[in-house]
């Protein structure tokens, strides 16, 4: 249905009221109907019991006192009440004119006994008691009838009224379900309104929450919590879009300035063989950062895919000390890893592990000066594998240790001016031990040289 909310619960709160409504009706007028029935019964009962009485007090003294007597109690009913009364040979000692006109009959009925009927007398309808009494030496039989139309009549008036309260009522509870569910619904009309102002240029605006502890007090606060994911989000995309134009830009003006500069004379074989190696190693550098930002790029669209096989870390880790001792052959550094004799199986992407361990290795040759060390350690515990790379250069300030994982971070630019990187390979090598279900930390005093450890899930293989 496309109904809006607003008139489907309007449509509900008439449907169920209306069949609330002639249920109700339905069931007053049974209730109302019986009780008629049995009003009718008891006053055609109690004119039966007193002509009884009557002729229980007269019929010793001869049929003609007791005609004499029902005549004159005749007289004295004024409500419309009839009666007829035969004595033991079936000929009638007192019959009202109504009976007589339609001289009806009715089935004989056993002696003591009270039974009821419904008919018409003279075209108008009575409720007949009839009884079979002995008084004295003779035994009677009474018929008592009350007329039904003032009931009848009190049944119409009850009905009519039903049919034109049922219309009114039923339009009455249309308009409250409209007015009612247009109240409960303002809330979140005015929850769309809000929503609905809400751009990138104002995503730290937020819904005004309701007093209310309700379900709408629960949405509103899940929508903000929303926005402020999208918000941070947002942010750090356009941070990241800013930081990587910022660091694109740079090596693109070095390379062009270089080539400029070198284009303005001529020059000799030497000047241009330094220009072009210049221009060479920037490039290298620009395309390794576009890389990364490549990388981080599907990272966030999750679109990098990673195809986990169970390999053997060990293996892993010694061709990384190898790459790295090459890294380091020109700081003559010292480059020792040390594994467990048998295999440490994890189930990984063995290209993202290369390259996890590559920026620990190359940040740990970066970062120390020459004749320095680096460790790396492979170890197993029941559930996990930890490698631990340690160098033992210029090491990280305490307070920047939670900082060194984010994008484009780097601790003093002017620390590591020379070193090259744009800040983007520890957020990498983060994302690849959390898209492998680990973790990845950092400890380190400065002059003391750092320490990294990565912690991978490793199963039973
Ligand atoms: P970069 O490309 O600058 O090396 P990273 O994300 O790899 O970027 O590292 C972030 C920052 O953390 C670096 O700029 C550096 O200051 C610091 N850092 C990383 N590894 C080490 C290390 N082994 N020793 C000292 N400082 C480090």
């Amino acid at each position: 249905m496309n109904l809006p909310i607003r008139a489907r619960l309007t449509a509900l709160y008439f449907v169920v009221l209306a069949l609330s409504f002639v249920g109700f009706f339905w069931v007053s007028d049974i209730g109302f109907r019986s009780s008629i029935d049995l009003t009718a019964d008891n006053a055609s009962r109690t004119n039966l019991e007193t002509i009884g009485r009557l002729l229980a007090n007269t019929s010793s003294r001869g049929e003609s006192k007791v005609r004499k007597e029902l005549n004159e109690l005749a007289g004295l009913w004024a409500n419309g009440a009839l009666f007829e009364v035969a004595g033991q040979n079936g000929n009638w000692i007192y019959r009202s004119t109504q009976f007589e006109r339609t001289d009806s009959s009715f089935a004989r009925v056993r002696e003591g006994d009270i039974s009821f009927v419904t008919t018409n007398l003279d075209s108008s309808q009575y409720r007949i008691a009839l009884q079979r009494v002995s008084a004295g030496n003779e035994v009677y039989e009474i018929h008592a009838a009350v007329p039904t139309e003032p009931f009848d009549q009190a049944l119409d008036r009850f009905r009519l009224m039903e049919q034109e309260i049922l219309p009114l009522l039923a339009i009455l509870a249309s308009v409250l379900g409209y007015w009612l569910s247009g109240r409960a619904l303002a809330p979140v009309n005015r929850i769309i309104e809000t929503a609905g102002l809400i751009g990138a240029g104002n995503l730290s605006s937020r819904l005004e929450v309701p007093k209310a502890r309700d379900e709408l007090r629960h949405l509103t606060e899940t929508l903000n919590a929303m926005l402020r994911r999208i918000e941070a989000s947002f942010k750090r995309i356009t941070q990241f879009t800013a930081d990587a134009s910022h660091d694109l830009r740079t090596p693109v003006a070095v390379i062009r300035a270089t080539a400029e500069i070198t284009l303005r004379k001529p020059r000799t074989q030497e000047e241009y063989r330094r220009a072009l190696s210049r221009i060479l190693e920037t490039s290298v550098d620009t395309s390794e950062l576009l890389e990364n930002l490549l990388t981080l790029a599907r990272a966030d669209a999750g679109a990098a895919g990673m195809e986990m096989r169970t390999l053997d870390l060990a293996a892993h880790v010694q061709k990384a000390r190898e790459r790295a001792a090459l890294l380091g052959l020109e700081k003559a550094l010292d480059v020792t890893a040390s594994t467990p004799p048998e295999p440490v199986w994890v189930k990984a992407d063995a290209i993202a592990i290369d390259r996890l361990l590559l920026i620990l290795l190359d940040n740990a040759v970066k970062y120390s000066p020459s004749g320095g060390r680096c460790e790396i350690a492979l170890s197993r515990s029941e559930n996990h594998a930890q490698i631990t790379v340690r160098d033992s250069g210029i090491g990280i300030p305490e307070s920047e240790l939670n900082n060194i994982f984010d994008r484009f971070y780097r601790i003093d630019r002017v620390r590591s001016r020379n070193t090259g990187g744009a800040g983007l390979g520890l957020a990498i090598a983060r994302w690849i031990a959390e898209m492998h279900g680990g973790t990845i930390a950092a400890e380190s005093k400065v002059g003391e040289g750092a320490e990294f450890q990565i912690r991978l899930p490793a199963g039973v293989v």
